[in-house]
């Protein structure tokens, strides 16, 4: 047993206790301004309908399918002594909690007896002006007749009262979002028969909980009134706690509790049972339209016309003195994965009071101990028969959803009731490990298991995390651009970072935005905060491919360069000061947080396995360093997608002859400046080669606007000159000469190869001199070269002859070389997908370039987009940034044609994508479905991709076998 274990023991209680601050701070909505409109409700009822029937049926066959017949008209569903009317696959009815109560009472679980409203009669409540229909109220008093003849108890009996919990459960969870009352069915009588079942203490601890609840979620009676009296009672009595309050004390609670209730009203508290049930299940289906929920929704994608379902059931109390207790448990490790189960209870204790933190919980059994409770006793020690049982209601539970659960239980004078079962949630490594195991055991397939991680949470198994048990400021947020959690002093310039980090500092370099020039300083950071940018700006796709942790466009920044300090908020941050990002939520915080690094276990390297096995797409890299290859590789890369060539340009020592050949002035002083290039060029591809050795490398030809590599500074400027022996005058005068109002759209790409054959030119020499080179060192070389931003088949015809005349010569100059590069262009441009079938001609294969592809399918700028488009997410005019998923509807739909025209005219047309949507789980589906071989993504995402590409793949062949199946 761990520390962690109790961590996450802690962290479910921690969320209970905010749930319930939430709970205090959020003032309700008015029950009037609750309606939902007919449209909503139809849809709703249409989806109800449609998803009602259940789905795979392994367990109660004859029940199910009466089920599926009764459930259209059925509103009403009964569970109880191993009957129940409803099942698990009836979520969207019965909500998960409804669902989940009836399956474990058929598979013979003791859960105490009730009832759910389904969740179609949350949308009937609503339209008709918060009122249930008659019909419904037969219905609940019939079930409630039921439940009344299996306990042996009665509703409103003054000497055997029936006591009933009314509870919301909607399909999703929404923990904590919306009512609850508990103890429902007591008056001034039956708190006498309650008082005989057990002691007085417990029964007016009881009603007062009851009063307290039911007022303030039925009769919207402020929380404070009540939490005041008890606090008066409590100094009066000189007692801190409520539970060392007397039964005469509670006696005197409740009755100034019910004057409250007649003050704030000016009614009587409701005695009748039959009146609370009405008035709490009203308001329960009206907590549905509350302010928390309706936020709470809007954040998490429910849509609003689901509903929740009520479910009434009966009481059970873990407080009723000996033989009692409450707890909560998790059938194996939530933060591990590992196949232990363990837990914590309270002996006399309700529900509350475990996740309340008041008392210390004990361990359920040994594993579950942690350091605080090294000295309590167990449940397996104070109560074995009962610790068996729910041995023995775990395993059942696991064996039958095929899931670890997180269960909670209560012991009523020595009899195991359970309260609820659902999916555990748990963190990605457990994730992984349990999903592994279940295949190993058998209890799922290696395909269920591959299902079951979510591509994108594996982002927190490859990047350091922050520890999320520390307290952390937030002070701004910007957009999650590349993975992970980073620390460190404050550097405002490449260099800064760079000195900083040679002395040892660790360095977030923040920027109003980067280029290629920063490249260095981002190399010597942690991570990197920009202030402008969006989700492919150039920080954020070179933090991706350095696996650094990057946070972009976070418009909140205003950096004072000069004065090295930046304003966020009302924070004055100096250069030195340390800060914090976290690139996988786009939050940036003050100080150094506590990261964790997590391990990569067994589980998950066979976990990759079985995607590979499972996976017809395949998944290369965008990689532009021997290193990143080697990274790359480790993580499964089969290849290089995509090699930036202009990042080597960037190399110190290499810039000055870049600035040379472009500013030279005629072909002469170009090529000298190139042969100073070259050789460097040819050492940057072996090393690449050599990595890659016997895997496809995708080489692209430069491509960005001259003007990023431009000298700036004074200092630069002369430089050059001095370089090429002019003046500096000259220099400045062909500075002016190359600006361009618009870059992206200008003079980059192959029209660079066009206008300057020379360049395209040195680097075809360079990388197939490099390919023959390794190769006679035994290195199998599979050279791909690519011609960017193509948008006529034309220019993709000269360049291409051009490069094969220079492979030519190549050739000519290594007798007995076998080396023969492949050549293909980048897919990146709206007309060039257009014209694809005219563009195949010429090119052995395509590369979706989508980053641009979107920025021009899209009209939407790559760097200025962070400016807006975060508030167009936010207001729900697009689901999700197009430059993170594809957009299936538009930009998608220019690679689709792109591919249909291009296999038109070569069907062996090799395909694939190297823009950064390659690493997206949801785009990859996407590339698989329209038939892309390869995806290319930055190394730390391989792993995503390869899971999301068998994720894919497996749903295409479901989702086949269905249509023949038709
Ligand atoms: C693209 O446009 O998708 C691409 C991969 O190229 P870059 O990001 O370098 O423009
Ligand atoms: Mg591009």
């Amino acid at each position: 047993m761990s520390a962690r274990k109790s961590a996450a023991v802690r962290k479910k209680k921690a969320s209970a206790v905010a749930r319930k601050s939430a709970k205090r701070v959020v003032k309700k909505t008015p029950k009037k301004a609750a309606k939902t409109s007919k449209t909503a409700t139809k849809k709703a009822k249409r989806k109800a309908s449609r998803k009602a029937a259940p789905g795979k049926n392994r367990f109660n066959a004859l029940a199910r399918s009466r089920a599926r017949e009764t459930a259209t008209q059925r509103r009403v569903f009964f569970f109880g002594d191993g009957q129940a009317d409803g099942h698990a696959d009836m979520k969207e009815l019965l909500g998960g909690k409804g669902a989940n109560l009836a399956e474990m009472t058929s598979i013979g679980i003791p859960v105490p007896p009730g009832f759910t409203i389904s969740t179609e009669v949350c949308a009937e409540f609503n339209q008709r002006g918060q009122k249930l229909p008659v019909e419904v109220k037969a219905d609940v008093l019939t079930a409630l007749a039921n439940v009344e003849r299996l306990m042996d108890l009665r509703f409103g009996d003054p000497d055997k009262p029936l006591l009933v919990s009314i509870r919301s459960g909607s399909r999703a969870s929404m923990p904590g979002m919306m009512d609850t009352v508990l103890n429902l069915g007591l008056n001034d009588e039956t708190v006498r028969g309650l008082a005989l079942m057990a002691d007085d203490r417990f029964a007016f601890d009881s009603y007062r909980r009851f009063i307290q609840m039911y007022g303030d979620v039925v009769l919207d009676i402020p929380h404070d009134r009540f939490e005041h009296r008890l606090d008066a009672e409590k100094e009066a009595s000189r007692v801190r706690l409520d539970s060392e309050l007397s039964g005469r004390a509670l006696r005197r609670i409740v009755a100034s509790y019910l004057e409250i209730v007649e003050e704030v009203t000016h009614e009587p508290f409701p005695q009748n049972p039959r009146d609370q049930l009405w008035g709490a299940i009203g308001a329960v289906f009206s907590s549905w339209k509350n302010q928390r929920a309706v936020a709470y929704r809007r954040i998490n994608g429910i849509p609003d016309e689901w509903g929740t379902a009520v479910n009434v059931q009966t009481m059970v109390f873990g407080n009723m003195g000996d033989g009692c207790a409450t707890g909560v448990a998790f059938t194996r490790d939530p933060a591990t994965g590992e196949r232990n189960f363990y837990g914590e209870y309270l002996n006399n204790a309700q529900g509350e009071d475990v996740v309340a933190g008041i008392r210390t919980p004990q361990p359920i059994n040994e594993s579950s101990r942690v350091a605080d409770t090294r000295d309590l006793p167990t449940l397996e020690g104070e109560m074995p028969k009962v610790y068996k049982e729910l041995v023995r209601i775990y395993k059942r539970l696991e064996k039958h959803y095929r899931d670890m659960q997180d269960i909670e239980f209560t012991i009523q004078k020595g009899r195991l009731w359970m309260l609820q079962t659902r999916s555990g949630k748990r963190t990605t490594a457990a994730a992984v490990r349990i999903a592994v195991e279940m295949a190993r055991e058998r209890l799922i397939t290696r395909e269920e298991a591959v299902l079951r991680i979510d591509a994108n949470s594996l982002d927190q198994l490859l990047h350091p995390t922050i520890d999320r048990s520390q307290e952390r400021e937030v002070i701004a947020r910007g957009l999650p651009a590349s993975p992970g959690a980073a620390v460190g002093e404050v550097a405002f310039s490449a260099e800064q970072a760079e000195q900083r980090a040679k002395g040892g500092a660790k360095v977030i370099l923040v920027r109003t935005e980067t280029s290629p020039e920063d490249i260095v300083g981002m190399h010597a950071s942690e991570g990197i905060l920009t202030a402008k940018g969006g989700m492919t700006s150039h920080a954020a796709v070179v933090a991706r491919g350095m696996g650094k942790s990057c946070v972009a466009g976070c418009g909140a920044l205003a950096i004072d360069y000069e004065r090295g300090v930046m304003q966020i908020g009302e924070h004055l941050i100096r250069e030195g000061d340390p800060l914090t990002i976290d690139g996988s939520t786009g939050e940036v915080m003050l100080g150094f947080a506590t990261t964790v690094i997590p391990e990569l276990g067994g589980a998950f390297t066979e976990l990759m396995k079985w995607t590979d096995r499972l996976r017809t797409l395949e998944v290369r890299t965008n990689a532009d360093t021997p290193q990143d290859a080697i990274v790359a590789r480790r993580f499964g890369a089969e290849g290089i997608g995509l090699c930036r060539t202009e990042h080597m340009f960037f190399e110190p020592g290499r810039i000055l002859a870049v600035r040379e050949m472009i500013l030279a002035s005629d072909s002469h002083s170009r090529e000298s400046a190139l042969a100073k290039l070259l050789p460097m060029q040819r050492g940057d591809f072996e090393g690449i080669f050599r990595a890659m050795d016997g895997l496809p490398v995708t080489i692209r030809l430069l491509d960005p606007p001259l003007h990023e590599f431009l000298p700036q500074s004074d200092e630069d400027i002369r430089a050059v000159a001095e370089a090429l022996g002019t003046s500096i005058g000259d220099v400045r005068h062909k500075l002016e000469s190359l600006h361009e109002f618009n870059p992206m759209l200008g003079h980059r790409g192959c029209r660079l190869g066009i206008t300057y054959p020379e360049i395209y030119a040195m680097q075809v020499r360079a990388i197939t001199e490099a390919a023959c080179r390794v190769a006679t060192e035994g290195v199998k070389v599979k050279p791909e070269i690519m011609i960017p931003f193509v948008s006529h088949a034309r220019e993709l015809a000269k360049l291409r002859a051009l490069a094969e005349e220079v492979i030519a010569d190549v050739r000519r100059e290594s007798p007995g070389s076998r080396i023969r590069p492949t050549i293909g262009t980048m897919i990146e441009v709206p007309r060039a997908a257009l014209t694809a079938d005219e563009i195949a001609r010429h090119a052995d294969f395509f590369s979706f370039g989508t980053n641009d592809l979107t920025q021009m399918g899209y009209a939407l700028s790559r760097d200025d987009a962070g400016s807006f488009l975060p508030q167009y997410v936010d207001d729900g005019l697009i689901d999700v940034d197009p430059f993170v998923s594809i957009d299936e509807d538009g930009v998608g739909q220019l690679v689709r044609l792109a591919v249909e025209r291009g296999r038109s005219t070569r069907p062996d047309l090799k395909l694939g994508i190297c823009g950064e949507h390659g690493g997206d789980p949801v785009s990859v589906r996407f590339f698989a479905e329209i038939g892309l071989d390869y995806v290319s993504c930055s190394p730390y995402r391989i792993p995503l991709a390869r899971l999301a590409a068998a994720q894919a793949a497996i749903s295409m062949r479901k989702k086949a076998s269905l249509e023949d199946a038709e």
